[in-house]
């Protein structure tokens, strides 16, 4: 069939195969062009499919010929529809692993017990002690394995409503758009899903079965971003949950502490993935920021934010991680900058719908967000037909 992107809201509900897999394959190209790593043997990637977690799978396979273990939620074709994009990412991922390390996929709820479970069941059986855990979900709701409860995320303030302009990416379209305040149990559902909770049932249930390593890490992302989002982001609903990653990552250190082991939180820049498209007026500073970036020559996506957090935090040579004053790295560095804030801030007040493609990247973001699809993507031929069931060989 001919796959076109068929795009709701800030979502695409098609994907095409041959585009994901050139996608995937620029982000290994890239890695292979780098400096081998070394330093993890078996690495556990939980959100592996797309953005941030993606490239965290690509960089230890491909970079440091880690074995790998891949969690993720995805889907295959079905009659009526493509798959997902991470499932064919994964599939890209699987195809072009190479003979010196095994790449390794289970497809399911990775809050449930069930999956934990089979990643240790395979962890025990196909890997020695694993290395590092990734921890890269980013889920709108969460069923909590110990109570069957529904647990939803929201994208509110907390406190004040807040007002802004923000654009419809895909169409230029801006607005004003208010963001009013969550309730108390909106809060509560967003650090149950965005927060620590199941991250830390992750690191249990691994402990407990013996399949960590001595000297383990674990990383968990988060971001921080500009105060122009913190009624959004920082200080909003998911800001919240992503203190209690922060908070989490502390009291997992000191649990790991029989094994040399540590828990850390990395602070990554702002990207376009499915999750950020996601987020009110994030699109439009993304928009700017690529721009100012850009011209600096300093712009970065998923897969060179990871390699650089591989190579010059988690595995530098002198073992030194570097951290800033609460325990976190800080692979946003090159975002926060004050040049490249400054900038920004300069710019924001300045958009309007009829400069937004002049002033800002918007462009490059639209662009960015039918990649994450495989569309778009140069050298694939879109008007050739293509076979949309494309076999992933995840463990059941
Ligand atoms: P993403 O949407 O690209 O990836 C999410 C991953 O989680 C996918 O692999 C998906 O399959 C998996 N997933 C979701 N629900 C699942 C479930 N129930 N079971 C198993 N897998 C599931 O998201 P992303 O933007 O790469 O975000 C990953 C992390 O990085 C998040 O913690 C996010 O806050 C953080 N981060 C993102 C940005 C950004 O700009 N995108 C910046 C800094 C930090």
């Amino acid at each position: 069939m001919i796959i076109e992107p068929k795009t709701r809201g800030f979502i695409c509900t098609t994907a095409h195969p041959v585009g994901c897999q050139a996608q995937v394959k620029q982000q290994i190209d890239y890695v292979k062009a780098q400096k081998p790593l070394s330093g993890a043997k078996n690495v556990l990637v939980i959100g592996a499919s797309t953005g941030y977690g993606l490239a965290s799978l690509i960089t230890a396979h491909f970079g440091m010929k880690a074995n790998t273990l891949a969690v993720f939620f995805e889907k295959a074709a079905t009659d009526k529809r493509t798959a997902s994009a991470g499932w064919y990412n994964i599939a890209a991922v699987e195809k072009a692993s190479h003979q010196d390390a095994l790449v390794m996929s289970i497809n399911g709820d990775a809050f449930s017990h069930e999956i934990k479970q089979q990643t240790i069941d395979a962890a025990k059986k196909h890997f020695g002690p694993i290395d590092l855990v990734i921890y890269s979900l980013a889920s709108p709701r969460r069923i909590d394995p110990n109570t069957g409860e529904t647990y939803n995320s929201v994208l509110k303030t907390c406190g004040q409503p807040f007002h802004n302009k923000s654009i419809d990416p895909l169409s230029g379209k801006m607005m004003d758009v208010t963001i009013p305040p969550a309730t108390a149990d909106e809060i509560k559902g967003t650090v149950k899903v965005m927060g620590g909770e199941d991250w830390a049932m992750w690191i249990d249930a691994l402990e407990k079965a013996n399949v960590l390593a001595k000297g383990v890490k674990t990383v968990a992302y988060s971001y921080i971003g500009p105060e122009l989002t913190f009624p959004i982001y920082r200080e909003g609903t998911i800001g919240q949950a992503k203190e209690d990653l922060e908070k989490t990552a502390a009291k997992l250190s000191q649990q790991l502490s029989s094994l040399q082991g540590h828990a850390y939180v990395s602070v990554n820049k702002a990207v376009v993935t499915q999750s950020s498209a996601a987020i009110p007026i994030v699109p439009l500073y993304i928009s700017i920021l690529f721009k100012v970036m850009k011209e600096q020559k300093r712009h970065e996506d998923c897969i060179q934010q990871i390699y650089r957090l591989f190579n010059e935090c988690l595995y530098r040579t002198d073992a030194k991680i570097p951290i800033d004053e609460k325990g976190r790295i800080r692979i946003d560095d090159w975002e926060m900058e004050p040049s490249v804030q400054a900038a920004v801030a300069k710019l924001w007040p300045q958009i309007t719908e009829e400069n937004v493609m002049k002033l800002t990247d918007l462009a490059g973001y639209r662009r960015a967000f039918f990649n994450l699809f495989g569309f778009e993507t140069e050298g694939v031929d879109y008007e050739k037909d293509v076979d949309p069931a494309i076999e992933v060989s995840s463990i059941e």
